[in-house]
């Protein structure tokens, strides 16, 4: 066999099938526009301190994907795992014991409702892990109705399930708002019984530990890495439909006989292929999507002396903190926060926020993610994580991780089951080319 595939972008995903395939006698070379892997989970330098680009918290790998790539890291869970702010001066704390959560309700009334959320949550992951999630064949939404163990992850909304069991005000602790009208399937895939946890590996805490983790193994497996390389097209030879290789910024032809994009597929099948190669009407709905619908914001300070939190926050510096400004972490000198925070937002938290012990600042936003990544529309998770872009639909309705061209395979976070660090659309598309080439 040892046929060669190109893996366009060394994210998560891209790293995950790399390895998968390299383990099955695949010969791999990845082509990343950066100087360095991780794409959206990769991390660099600010203030001399290794801060992350994006992603800073891990809780959607499941375990099978540490076991297919042979990558082991360790997982540290602050304790409580977050704080949740529920108005100016109370706060509720997200333990990681199920048991202490339950109590920590009690104040609320709200203790026997946090046991069925608790529940409820592990059931329906186990239910879509076991089914949905680890398979070539993405779901279709009628499949998840006709199944009456599944079917209420569809038919009800997140908003509806919710409301049975807690006031709106605690809703964000669980999701985003823009998910409310969504299918309880996005509330089930962000609350996963195993929680979020900041990955380990050797000395490293944190995204950068899981990205070298994957990137060592990756190596160890004899993939190549080519950073800093563009690329242009994917040339295909439209006699057949069959991609040929890809042809880089640099001018460069790189050959290949199988082609994995990780990249959005919005960038892939419109941007790096020629147009008359897919019919357009199958890729219209991603070219349509609104810009900047996610007008995220990330900022990342690192401070000369140890921020100071306001009480009680400082009592659990390690926590991820989900304000009214939006999701604050902490580690030593170094602050991030994602959401629609601002300067003067973060001064109300942070007591030592003066010039004089800002060392270094630096603001993301949706645009910053559409020119770094080359994510169309700064969408953090490639495509919308709706309903419209979910399941069989994601990327397009019922193509799964292939593509009409022969040899073209979509395997990053416009895939199913979508975005977030899991790696599960890598491992996927990763079998789907170890089956259609080993049959
Ligand atoms: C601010 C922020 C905070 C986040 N926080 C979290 C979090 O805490 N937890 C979590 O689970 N998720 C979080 N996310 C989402 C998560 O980071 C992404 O969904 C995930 O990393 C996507 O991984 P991927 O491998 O599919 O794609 P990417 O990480 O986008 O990787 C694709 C790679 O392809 C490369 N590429 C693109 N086009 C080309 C080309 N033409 N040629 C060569 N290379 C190319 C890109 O440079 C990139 O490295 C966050 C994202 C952001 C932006």
């Amino acid at each position: 066999m040892n046929k060669k595939v190109l893996v366009i972008g060394s994210g998560h995903n891209g790293l995950v099938a790399s390895i998968i395939l390299a383990r099955n006698g695949f010969q791999v070379e990845v082509l990343e526009k950066l100087a360095f892997p991780g794409g959206m989970a990769g991390t660099t330098y600010l203030g001399g301190v290794e801060v992350p680009i994006g992603a800073y918290v891990v809780g959607l790998i499941p375990d099978v994907i540490y076991r297919e790539t042979g990558v082991s890291v360790g997982k540290y869970y602050p304790d409580p795992i977050a704080v949740y702010q529920i108005d100016r001066n109370s706060y509720i704390r997200w333990w990681r014991s199920p048991s202490k959560r339950i109590d920590e309700f009690k104040k609320l009334d709200l203790d026997r409702k946090v046991k069925v959320f608790i529940d409820d949550m592990a059931r329906y992951y186990n239910i879509m892990l076991s089914r949905y999630l680890l398979t070539t064949s993405p779901p279709s939404i009628d499949d998840l109705y006709n199944d009456p163990e599944a079917k209420v992850l569809v038919e009800k909304t997140v908003k509806e399930y919710l409301e049975e069991l807690f006031p709106e005000y605690l809703w964000p602790m669980f999701i985003f708002p823009i998910y409310y009208s969504e299918p309880l399937f996005t509330l089930v895939y962000y609350n996963p019984p195993m929680a979020w946890y900041y990955p380990v590996w050797g000395r490293y805490l944190g995204v950068g530990a899981l990205i070298r983790a994957l990137y060592s193994r990756a190596i160890d497996h004899g993939v190549r890495f080519r950073f800093s390389t563009k690329v242009e097209k994917i040339l295909v030879d439209k006699n057949n439909l069959e991609v040929k290789g890809v042809e880089l910024e640099s001018g460069k032809v790189i050959e290949g006989d199988i082609i994995l994009s990780t990249a959005s597929p919005v960038n892939t099948l419109i941007d790096l292929l020629d147009h008359n190669v897919i019919d357009y009407k199958y890729v219209e709905r991603l070219n349509n999507l609104s810009r900047y619908m996610l007008d995220v914001a990330k900022i990342t300070i690192v401070f000369n002396e140890k921020p100071k939190l306001i009480d009680p926050l400082e009592n659990y510096r390690e926590s991820i903190f989900q304000l009214s400004i939006g999701e604050m972490i902490v580690r030593d000198r170094l602050v991030v926060s994602v959401g629609t925070p601002n300067i003067e937002g973060l001064a109300e938290y942070i007591t030592n926020m003066g010039s004089e012990n800002v060392k270094a600042i630096d603001i993301l936003t949706s645009r910053d993610l559409e020119s770094i990544f080359s994510v169309k529309g700064g969408y953090l998770n490639h495509l919308p994580m709706t309903k419209e872009y979910m399941f069989s639909c994601r990327p397009v309705c019922g193509w799964g991780y292939r593509t009409p061209v022969k040899g073209l395979y979509i395997g990053g976070a416009g895939a199913w089951p979508g975005g977030q660090i899991t790696g599960i659309p890598g491992r996927n598309s990763a079998y789907t080319i170890i089956s259609d080439y080993t049959k």
